[in-house]
């Protein structure tokens, strides 16, 4: 089979920037594809801290301080490369300091839609000065999402870029870009109207991620449960009836898991390594925990450990009025890492108030603590309200740790409910999105643990399961393969 050329556009790509999955994903999808032969392209934003941290960075001759019009507006953008840690791939910076250079990745300027439709354009104009055709452009996230809608506007007739075909794939559908229809001078195109929602255009807003559903020649998301739930029922977040719309479904292709970074057999973040076969080292992760949490070292009791945004999507609400009581009522311990909304902050900071010796809460983002949180706690817990794949309970699995979720998006799609009697089953999956619902959850898993063989049992399944990205990845190529065939 031909190689063929693919350019991958995302706003984070680990190991340059990362705020959450999306970035582990593109991470993952750019020296993935090129292990498949292909010639890939990578592009992302050089925010400020990237191009402070990566001296290895050099200017691309000929892409140099070109002008580039948004709106009323010019910007200058530059093109720095490097290659991808480990490939021969070319990561390629859009630099343009004017939106770029912010103390955050992403912010709540009112030019925040701009610096990344000038990301979206700014790449197509570095392919043309490239003289890079790709077969396609796989977008990522309302970020990039207008790139479907340019490539049959204003590159329509370009002799390098009419042909390329698009995807876009959804990390999260609650993350549209909306912005109002002001703006609509910003998008640099004729009678942007024409090409725009008419409801959208009728209500003032223009919505980047549904204009991306529109036009984008195949739309993916990252699991075929989320695939579904976002098509048929208000997971869709008001995308239902533009999903339901397209010529050809959003095909659900679950994520994989790096486990270079994520085994308990080699993980760099780990000074004590562990594999099913020999779990001493779990134990000494435990500790290790335990002491740099200040939890009381209680190595016997059982462990929860949460790794998570702070955000409405994650089910902290569930947690408010299980938790307390079942802390009360129960003896485990509960560390938790995550960042984000003041109102969980708060409620996690109460909590470790309230049981200084069983709860711990780490407020920040630790990539190290991560690591260790999942390599050192029994139990994962995974809440969500909605879950487009999710990563941490793959990682979970891994570790032997074992995850509680609910039955939603890629949750559903990589645990499996135990049944004590078969043997069978990987974790705890609860339905309904309430309070009672998760305390089962917490109760059953629990009584799971109290049983030493029972638990010996789910952990090796748990930790036999495989989630490598080798398996996922040719579902991108057979994806890729059959629109240009088509
Ligand atoms: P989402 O992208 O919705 O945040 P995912 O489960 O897909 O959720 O991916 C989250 C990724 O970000 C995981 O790799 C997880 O370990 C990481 N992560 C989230 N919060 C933190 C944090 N506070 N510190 C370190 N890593 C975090």
């Amino acid at each position: 089979m031909p190689a063929l050329k693919l350019c991958v556009l995302s706003s984070e790509i680990l190991p340059y920037a990362k705020t959450g999955g999306l970035a582990d994903v593109a991470g993952a999808l750019v020296p993935n594809l090129r292990r498949l032969g292909h010639e890939v392209h990578a592009f992302m934003p050089l925010y400020s801290a990237v191009h402070a941290a990566r001296s290895e960075l050099h200017p691309v001759p000929g892409v140099q301080q070109l002008p580039l019009v948004i709106g009323d507006s010019e910007y200058r953008f530059s093109l720095q490369s490097a290659s991808f840690p480990g490939t021969d791939v070319a990561m390629y910076f859009i630099d343009c300091p004017a939106l770029y250079d912010r103390p955050t990745y992403y912010t709540n300027d009112p030019d925040e839609h701009r610096r990344f439709l000038a990301f979206t354009r700014a790449t197509l104009e570095s392919c043309r000065r490239l003289g890079l055709a790709p077969h396609i452009f796989h977008c990522n996230d309302w970020h990039t999402a207008f790139l479907p809608l340019y490539l049959k506007t204003l590159y329509a007739s370009d002799p390098l870029l009419s042909r390329a075909r698009s995807v876009l794939t959804i990390h999260n559908i609650g993350y549209q870009g909306v912005m109002p229809s002001a703006a609509a001078a910003d998008l640099g195109l004729e009678h942007p109207e024409s090409w725009l929602d008419a409801d959208d255009w009728a209500h003032g807003v223009i919505n980047p991620l549904k204009t991306g559903i529109r036009f984008a020649d195949a739309v993916t998301t990252v699991s075929p449960t989320y695939a579904r739930e976002i098509c048929d029922g208000p997971l869709g977040m008001g995308m239902q009836a533009i999903l339901r719309s397209r010529k050809d479904p959003v095909v659900g292709i679950l994520n994989g898991v790096d486990y270079k970074d994520w085994d308990p057999r080699h993980d760099p973040y780990l000074t004590s390594h562990f594999s099913p076969q020999d779990l001493r080292g779990k134990r000494k992760n435990k500790e290790l925990l335990i002491a740099a949490t200040r939890l009381e070292p209680a190595v016997a009791r059982p462990l929860i450990g949460m790794v998570t945004r702070l955000a409405e999507q994650k089910g902290i609400d569930l947690l408010f009025d299980a938790l307390p009581a079942l802390l009360q009522e129960c003896d485990f311990g509960l560390l938790v890492l995550g960042s984000g909304d003041p109102r969980y902050v708060a409620f996690f900071e109460g909590l470790a108030r309230r049981f200084p010796a069983r709860v711990a809460f780490r407020l920040g983002y630790d990539e190290a603590l991560a690591h260790l949180i999942e390599a050192g706690s029994d139990i994962f817990l995974m809440p969500s309200r909605y879950e487009p794949c999710g990563l941490n309970q793959m990682y979970s699995l891994r570790y032997g740790t074992i995850p509680i979720v609910r039955n939603t998006g890629g949750l559903a799609d990589s645990v499996q409910h135990f049944d004590a009697r078969s043997g069978q089953g990987t974790g705890c999956v609860f339905n309904d999105y309430d309070a009672p619902a998760v305390r089962w959850a917490i109760e059953t898993t629990l009584d799971w643990f109290a049983l030493p063989n029972t638990w010996q049992r789910l952990m090796q399944n748990a930790m036999a399961q495989d989630f490598s990205w080798t398996r996922q990845i040719v579902k991108y190529d057979d994806l890729y393969r059959g629109m240009l065939s088509a």
